[in-house]
């Protein structure tokens, strides 16, 4: 199983990443980061996220890190 960590700093809030996850593990927050961009929440309750890292490699920023 795996897990990642977003930085929400360099979150531009595009979405590429929650079309990215099957599992639909990442949401766009209500928050701003300090350039004003909504960004995006990780939320996997089960501990079900694969680590498949699909995530990170379409975000354009490199915010995503992927752990396994
Ligand atoms: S690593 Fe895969 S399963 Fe985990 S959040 Fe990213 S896209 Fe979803
Ligand atoms: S792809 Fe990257 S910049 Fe875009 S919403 Fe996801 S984490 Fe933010």
């Amino acid at each position: 199983m795996g897990k990642i960590v977003i930085n929400e700093e360099y979150c531009k809030g595009c979405e590429l990443c929650t079309l990215a996850c099957a599992k639909k593990y990442i949401k766009l927050g209500s928050e701003f980061n300090r350039n004003g961009y909504y960004f995006v929440e990780y939320c996997d309750a089960e501990g079900n996220c694969t680590g498949c890292a699909l995530c990170a490699e379409m975000c354009p920023d490199a915010a995503i890190e992927v752990w396994k």
